[in-house]
């Protein structure tokens, strides 16, 4: 089987940002990658699954819904794919991106989606002060990020 393109990049030296994974038709997948990959320390399971629930109920709810796909944490724990429709610009997508990091950082109540009777399949799973500390650092990550910084091999 061919090795898929996300798994082509060096991981080794990727920081936290904002980045093109990849382009797939009108399809682009954004990699908000959060902790540095293989350096350690990855994000809690159940500060992800909270990051997700409110990640996707901002995106779905902002003026952009219509061109949100999917919302969805990686397995390896160290970051989000992000799928829009291209009809959203990279620039939009950082400061969409950007203002969901103060939602989230600023978020409080019950988590959408995270009753048992709901979607959820793992309801207990949740811890809203992991996901609110995610987001305040990915905010302080994203401040000033530029469409150009989208790019892998972006030299920072
Ligand atoms: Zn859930």
């Amino acid at each position: 089987m061919k090795q898929i393109a996300s798994f082509c990049i060096d991981h080794d030296t990727l920081g936290k940002g904002l980045y093109t994974s990849r382009i797939d038709g009108d399809v682009v997948t954004y990699d908000l990658r959060m902790v540095v990959p293989n350096a350690g320390i990855y994000l809690d399971n159940a500060g992800i699954h909270t990051f997700e629930h409110l990640f996707a109920t901002y995106v779905r709810n902002s003026a952009y819904s219509d061109q949100v796909v999917y919302v969805g944490p990686m397995g390896c724990r160290t970051g989000f794919y992000f799928l829009v429709r291209d009809s959203l610009s990279p620039a939009e997508v950082i400061l969409l991106t950007q203002e969901t990091m103060d939602f989230i950082a600023g978020f409080e109540g019950p988590v959408p989606g995270a009753q048992r009777s709901c979607e959820c399949g793992n309801y207990l799973n949740h811890d809203l002060a992991a996901a609110r500390a995610y987001a305040r650092d990915m905010a302080a990550v994203l401040r000033g990020w530029t469409p150009a910084m989208l790019d892998y091999d972006y030299d920072k």
